[in-house]
C-alpha cells in the first residue's frame, strides 16, 4: 500500500509522510498536518467492526492511516498493549449513552492517544535506530499527566512538560511529577496559554537544532489518529454504523472533536456533531457570527482541561471545511460556514450550569459525570431538545469523577470511588523544577538539561 502524506493547514510547507508529521509535530510553516486525503470506510466495514474488540477496532481504522510506516502486525500488537481496559458505554435510557473514555492509566481520555503515541514513537525510533528524541509538551492538567505515563521508560524518548502550577489539581500534578526516570516536570509561573507559548516559540527556534525536539501536544497528528478510534467503536457496537448517530464533545483545543470530524470523513454516519465548551466559549461564538475573537487571557473554568481561549486545533477544523486560521488566530479565509453548520452544532456552557447538570443526572439517572463530562451531557440536552433528534445519542466522559472529589462531594454528598491507578499516587514523592515564563529561562532550561 501507498503511504499517506500529510500536508499542513497553512500550505506552505511540503506534504510529508506520517513517520515525518510524527515527529515534526507541528508544520515548519507552523501550520498543522493533515492528510491530503481522508481514506474511506469500505461498504460493509463498520458493521464488521460490530463484535471486534477495541483493540482490532484501533488497528483495523490506524491501519488505513499509518499503512506503510508501521506493518500491520507491529500496529495490531501496538492496539493489543496500549488498550488493556474497558472502554464503557453506559446506557442512560432507549437513546441517549454516555461513553467512558477514563479507565487509562491516568483516568483522562487523553491516554488513548498517549498510549498509541507512546508506541509510535518508540517503534519508529527502533526501527530508525537514531539517537535521543525530546518530547517536550505543554499541559493544562490532563495532556501532560498522559504523555509523562504514555512514554515514561520509553527507550531513547525524554519527555519534559511545562504546566502552570495554580491551574492544575495536586492530583493532577502528582501524575506528571512522581514519575521521575526519563520524565522533567517544570511549573511554570503563568497561565496554560504561556506554557503553550513557550513550547511553540521552543519548535521555532533554530538555536535549538541540536536537540531532536518534537512535540506530543494535541497539535501532533499522532494524537489526533488514536482518538478517530472510539467514535468508529462507538457508532460499530451501536448501530453498526448503519445508522445516524449524535456524538457531544466536550472541547478545549478541538483535538478531541477532530477525532469525530475525521472519523465522519470518513464514513461514519454522523448527524451531528455537537462541541460544548465552558466559558471560554469563542468557537459557539464563532458559530454564531462567523467572527472569530481568541479569548485572551482564557478563563478560568471549572472543567480545567478545557480553559483554552485560542484552540490549536481549530485550524484544523477550520482547514475540513476549506477555510484557513493561521497560527495567531486570524481568519485568512472564511471556511464554509454553512456546511460547518450542517456539520458542526455548538454551544458553551458556564460553570454554573455545569455544576446543576451534575446534580441533575445523577438525581435523575444516577449518572455520575465530572465537570468535562457535565459540559459534554448539557451540550447533548440542548441539541436534542432544540431539533427534536432521535438518532443514536453519545455524550463523551473525558475523566474519572474521582479526579474531582472536592466538588462532586460539595454536589452530591458522596465522595466518588478512587480507581486503583489514582489511589497509588498518594505515597509516591514528588520532583519538579520551577521556571517563569520567559523564554529565556527556558532556553536555557532545555540547553542545560539535553544538550
Ligand atoms: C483535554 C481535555 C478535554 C479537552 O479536549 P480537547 O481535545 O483539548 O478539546 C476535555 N476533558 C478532559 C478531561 C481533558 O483532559
Amino acid at each position: 500500500m501507498d503511504s499517506m502524506l500529510y500536508a499542513s493547514t497553512n500550505r506552505q510547507a511540503p506534504a510529508v509522510k506520517l513517520a515525518e508529521a510524527l515527529l515534526r509535530g507541528q508544520a515548519p510553516d507552523k501550520g498543522l498536518y493533515l492528510p491530503v486525503e481522508i481514506p474511506r470506510f469500505a461498504p460493509g466495514e463498520l458493521a464488521s467492526l460490530y463484535d471486534k474488540s477495541y483493540p482490532e477496532i484501533a488497528a483495523a481504522v490506524l491501519e488505513k492511516f499509518t499503512a506503510g510506516t508501521f506493518a500491520t502486525n507491529e500496529l495490531l500488537e501496538m492496539c493489543r498493549s496500549a488498550y488493556v481496559f474497558d472502554v464503557p458505554l453506559e446506557r442512560v435510557d432507549a437513546q441517549r449513552h454516555v461513553m467512558r473514555l477514563d479507565r487509562g492509566p491516568t483516568a483522562s481520555f487523553k491516554d488513548f492517544a498517549g498510549l498509541m503515541m507512546g508506541r509510535m514513537f518508540g517503534t519508529l525510533r527502533r526501527n530508525a535506530a537514531g539517537g535521543r528524541l525530546v518530547i517536550l509538551t505543554a499541559t493544562s492538567g490532563d495532556t501532560g499527566s498522559a504523555i509523562a505515563n504514555a512514554f515514561y521508560k520509553i527507550p531513547n524518548v525524554e519527555v519534559m512538560i511545562l504546566f502552570p502550577p495554580a491551574e492544575v489539581s495536586a492530583r493532577q500534578r502528582k501524575q506528571m511529577t512522581t514519575l521521575g526516570e526519563n520524565i522533567t516536570a517544570v511549573g511554570v509561573e503563568g497561565k496554560f496559554d504561556d506554557c503553550q507559548a513557550l513550547v511553540k516559540q521552543a519548535f521555532a527556534d533554530e538555536t535549538l537544532r541540536g536537540i531532536e525536539l518534537t512535540s506530543a501536544n494535541s497539535i501532533n497528528i499522532g494524537r489526533l489518529l488514536p482518538q478517530i478510534v472510539y467514535y468508529v467503536y462507538a457508532a460499530a457496537r451501536l448501530t453498526k454504523g448503519e445508522k445516524p448517530i449524535v456524538f457531544s464533545v466536550p472541547s478545549g483545543n478541538f483535538g478531541n472533536m477532530m477525532g469525530a470530524l475525521l472519523a465522519s470523513r470518513m464514513g461514519l454516519p454522523l448527524e451531528k456533531l455537537v462541541v460544548a465548551t465552558n466559558e471560554n466559549d469563542e468557537v459557539p461564538r464563532f458559530m454564531e457570527t462567523a467572527e472569530y475573537h481568541k479569548i485572551v487571557p482564557s478563563l478560568a473554568c471549572l472543567s480545567n482541561a478545557m480553559n483554552v481561549g485560542h484552540p490549536s486545533n481549530f485550524a484544523r477544523v477550520i482547514a475540513l471545511f476549506d477555510g484557513w486560521l493561521d497560527e495567531t488566530g486570524v481568519m485568512r479565509r472564511k471556511p464554509d460556514m454553512e456546511r460547518m453548520s450542517r456539520e458542526l452544532w455548538a454551544t458553551g456552557v458556564t460553570d454554573a450550569e455545569t455544576r446543576e447538570t451534575i446534580q441533575k443526572t445523577w438525581r435523575e439517572h444516577q449518572l455520575l459525570l465530572e465537570p468535562h463530562g457535565a459540559v459534554g451531557w448539557l451540550g447533548l440536552e440542548r441539541y436534542l431538545r432544540e431539533t427534536s433528534s432521535t438518532a443514536t445519542a453519545v455524550s463523551v466522559e473525558t475523566a474519572h469523577p474521582a479526579k474531582f472529589p472536592e466538588e462532586i462531594e460539595k454536589l452530591l454528598g458522596f465522595s466518588p470511588e478512587v480507581p486503583p491507578s489514582l489511589a497509588a499516587l498518594g505515597t509516591k514523592s514528588e520532583h519538579y523544577l520551577t521556571m517563569p515564563g520567559d523564554y529565556g529561562a527556558f532556553h536555557k532550561l532545555l540547553l542545560d538539561t539535553y544538550k
